[in-house]
């Protein structure tokens, strides 16, 4: 299938004439054909137009139906075969292994999700039965379902062209709730977005679903993606990338007549504790690991490992050490893009020219355009609970060391957290006491609590939270990776003295659906289940 440059708006495909957006090679800095345009006012109007029409069908949609087509997107994008990670591998300077990783994630990701909308458990059934008898007063026949919140707005995150793109995980989550979708692209990988939007067409074309169930669209400098999340028939927000791209649209969204909600997830220094024990006993195996996961993709993913904490002395001179040792063999890798690198480059040099902070081992040095070099650094507690600005996210592969002058301090540390992705313990048993301390410190910080694993390397399951609070997500009580996401495009109704004929099918008596429902205060799961 070739690139053409156009957007999809429905079941068509148009060549738009707004700003001109290209794809660049960010390991030679070459252009990549063909140019793009930016979606304009009309194409905007028309895809939300085709959403809203499609909005009461596709949530209505058999739960048959909605998996198959789950399956089908997946299909057609394994059929994209070798051009769509060779396109994929120009835009992002991803290698081939890590981009064909990403696809089986994207389309796994898709059928994980096909198998939650055939269980209907996200249904979430809850019936009362009328108590007619009841005194002082009868009461009605209650029955509750969630239903799909309407048509949703995702955001291409850049460091995950395939995973969290224009098929990826938002977009996954929001098909299985039985959410049109209309996703603004990232410009970075415009080419990866049309052929993923393509395959995403032939799949609704395919199921025989209504044409405004998908659109992608084109645009940079900002304007169409507010202007679409201003847009009264999209009824919420998906979204990753920089803080401030995600606090414009929170407010962009809260500023509408009608305010929705926005799914961002932001920024995340994925705090690693180094435990006593555990420091003193293993700490150059735990400085190799640290670099491992902290060089891994060029530092480009929203959990690497951005801070250490541990207590000051030989044991963490002898970590400190191994780290300078491992991180002076990493090489120099190609970033996603220019303002990847130059956000990069801008966080780095700002902790290498800090007054209190201190090198404490670097990678080779960049050699190409858009090359990251690894860095680790180190400060004093003190000075890092003084300055907030320490806090901030350096996205790709710069980690900071708090040096601590005892445990009570890295308490404080802790503390004095902003809301995070991860949290990590590196531990041995016998840091049990000091763990069981620190814990429910990390419980109000984090989405994910990890000990002695790294928390690069998000599981797509059922069990997982790619969340938390501010500003690791702009609203800590969901998960953008793993089946809980589905959660994020529902709401419930609830259905009260209904006639049958008239109730969702998965609220009839007998059950016709098949689900599991929870009737008078019982969980009833039917026998096949
Ligand atoms: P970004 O600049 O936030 O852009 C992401 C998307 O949001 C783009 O489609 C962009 O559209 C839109 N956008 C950004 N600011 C906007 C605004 N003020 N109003 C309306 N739309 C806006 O993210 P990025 O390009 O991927 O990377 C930039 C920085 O984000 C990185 O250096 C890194 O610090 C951070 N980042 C973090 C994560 C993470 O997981 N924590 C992931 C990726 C990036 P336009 O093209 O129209 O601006």
């Amino acid at each position: 299938m070739q690139v053409t440059g156009q957007s999809l708006i429905g079941s068509q495909a148009v060549l738009s004439t707004g700003k001109p957006i290209q794809a660049l090679n960010p390991a030679t800095g070459a252009f990549i054909e063909p140019a793009f345009r930016g979606c304009g006012a009309e194409e905007l109007d028309r895809a939300c137009a085709l959403a809203a029409a499609a909005a009461t069908a596709f949530r209505n949609t058999p739960l048959q139906v909605r998996a198959n087509f789950l399956e089908t997107v997946a299909t057609e994008i394994e059929a994209l075969g070798h051009a769509l990670i060779e396109r994929c591998m120009l835009e992002s300077g991803l290698p081939r292994a890590r981009l064909e990783g990403e696809r089986a994630r994207t389309c796994g990701q898709l059928r994980l999700f096909a198998s939650v909308v055939r269980t209907g458990e996200w249904l979430d059934v809850r019936i009362e039965p009328a108590l007619p008898e009841r005194q002082p007063l009868p009461r009605s026949d209650l029955r509750l379902q969630n239903i799909a919140i309407g048509p949703v707005a995702v955001f291409g995150a850049s460091n995950f062209p395939l995973a969290f793109s224009v098929a990826g995980g938002d977009t996954a989550s929001a098909f299985a709730a039985g959410c049109p979708v209309v996703v603004k692209a990232h410009a970075a990988h415009p080419g990866t977005s049309e052929l993923v939007g393509r395959a995403i067409q032939t799949a609704v074309s395919k199921c025989g679903l209504p044409e405004g169930v998908f659109s992608l669209l084109f645009g940079t400098g900002n304007e169409l993606g507010l202007a679409l999340v201003s847009d009264s028939r999209i009824k919420a927000v998906g979204f990753t990338g920089s803080r401030s791209g995600g606090m414009a649209l929170m407010k962009a969204a809260q500023a509408r007549p009608q305010p929705i909600p926005v799914y961002a997830e932001m920024s995340s220094i994925n705090p690693v504790f180094l435990l006593p024990d555990a420091l003193q006993q293993r700490g150059a195996a735990l400085a190799e690991g640290f670099v491992a996961s902290l060089a891994m993709g060029a530092g480009q993913f929203c959990t690497n490992p951005g801070l250490v904490v541990g207590v000051r002395g030989t044991a963490l001179d002898t970590f400190l050490h191994a780290v300078a040792q491992a991180v002076s063999g990493v090489g120099a890798q190609t970033m996603l893009s220019p303002g990847i690198h130059a956000a990069y480059n801008d966080g780095s040099g700002a902790l290498a020219g800090h007054a209190r902070v201190r090198p404490v081992g670097q990678g080779a040095a960049a050699e190409g355009p858009c090359q990251c070099q690894a860095r680790v650094f180190v400060t004093a507690a003190s000075d890092f609970l003084e300055d907030e600005v320490l806090q901030r996210e350096v996205f790709g592969a710069t980690s900071l060391v708090v040096e601590c002058e005892d445990w009570a301090e890295v308490e404080r540390v802790a503390q004095s957290l902003e809301g995070q992705l991860t949290a990590t313990l590196l531990m041995d048993e016998s840091d049990l006491e000091k763990a069981a301390q620190l814990l429910p410190v990390l419980e109000e910080k984090a989405g994910r609590l990890l000990v002695n694993n790294w928390p690069t390397g998000v599981e797509v399951c059922h069990a997982m939270v790619h969340g938390g609070p501010f500003p690791a997500t702009s609203d800590a009580r969901t998960t953008s990776v793993g089946t809980a996401a589905i959660q994020r495009f529902l709401r419930p109704v609830c259905y009260q003295n209904l006639p049958q004929a008239l109730l969702p099918e998965a609220l009839r008596d007998g059950n016709p659906s098949g689900v599991s429902r929870l009737v008078g205060g019982t969980r009833m799961v039917p026998a096949s289940a």
